[in-house]
């Protein structure tokens, strides 16, 4: 017999009250203005002029609650990573010392990055150099075997190009990190196994990325549309795409 009043079981009545609240506090938090560096690496350039442009979302593409609670477990297994790493002997800097997220900003503050730490000393046996650029992802079992067997690099083209911008700009702050390979490191948010990789600094990759930020911003400041990264709706980056219907001037689904 078909149901046509389904009620919500008691856990899934409490997830949404969950959810619900996620979505209050992510509407209330400021908009950014200004084009994420973590970014650049996205593949397309008309996503990221509607990203720093603030174009509405398509209707219902806002993030769903398990988006949100995903962000937030994030953070949880990066302040875990943080403390494994210092119980290990790593000497971390995750934040200045008003308390501020490290980072820089450049183009009048329209392009910013904020960093998730630098290690500035580790146990002899790793004959690593400092100061090191540290970045850490937590990510499902699927995606962290491919990072660990593939590396990041082939993986992440978003990380892939996320750690050299960083290094470069933060070259003035902290001199010498844009000589030392940066420290990836990837815990897998199902079994907690972690995967650490030496990336090394590609400075072609963040001038071309840093330039590719310049020119959406100008574009955007132009009034010009950037071109779309494919010929089809159909693409899977256009089918995650928020803005999807907009771009394609398709009627709301
Ligand atoms: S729908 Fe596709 S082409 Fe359009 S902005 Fe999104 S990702 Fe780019």
């Amino acid at each position: 017999m078909l149901d046509f009043n389904h009620r919500l079981s008691f856990s899934e009545a409490i997830m949404k009250r969950i959810d619900l609240a996620l979505d209050a506090e992510n509407k209330l938090k400021p908009k950014r203005n200004y084009l994420g560096a973590s970014r650049l690496g996205a593949s397309c350039d008309r996503a990221l002029q509607y990203e720093y442009s603030n174009t509405p979302k398509d209707p219902g593409r806002d993030f769903l609650g398990t988006t949100l609670r995903n962000f937030d477990a994030g953070h949880v297994f990066e302040d875990l990573m943080v403390r494994w790493l210092k119980m290990a002997g790593f000497e971390l800097l995750t934040h200045s010392s008003d308390g501020d997220q490290f980072g820089f900003e450049t183009l009048d503050g329209k392009i910013q990055g904020h960093i998730d730490g630098v290690i500035v000393n580790a146990p002899s046996q790793f004959d690593f150099s400092f100061p090191m650029l540290w970045e850490c992802k937590s990510k499902a079992n699927k995606v962290w075997r491919q990072i660990k067997n593939q590396g990041v690099e082939i993986v992440d083209p978003v990380y892939a190009a996320q750690m050299p911008l960083y290094q470069a700009y933060l070259e003035p702050q902290f001199p010498g990190i844009s000589s030392n390979p940066a420290l990836f490191t990837a815990i897998n948010k199902e079994t907690a196994e972690i995967h650490f990789e030496l990336v090394a600094f590609n400075g072609a990759l963040a001038q071309q990325r840093s330039d590719r930020g310049v020119r959406i911003i100008e574009a955007c400041e132009a009034g010009e549309l950037q071109p779309r990264m494919t010929k089809t709706d159909t693409h899977y980056e256009c089918r995650i795409c928020p803005w999807q219907d907009r771009c394609w001037e398709r009627v709301p689904r």
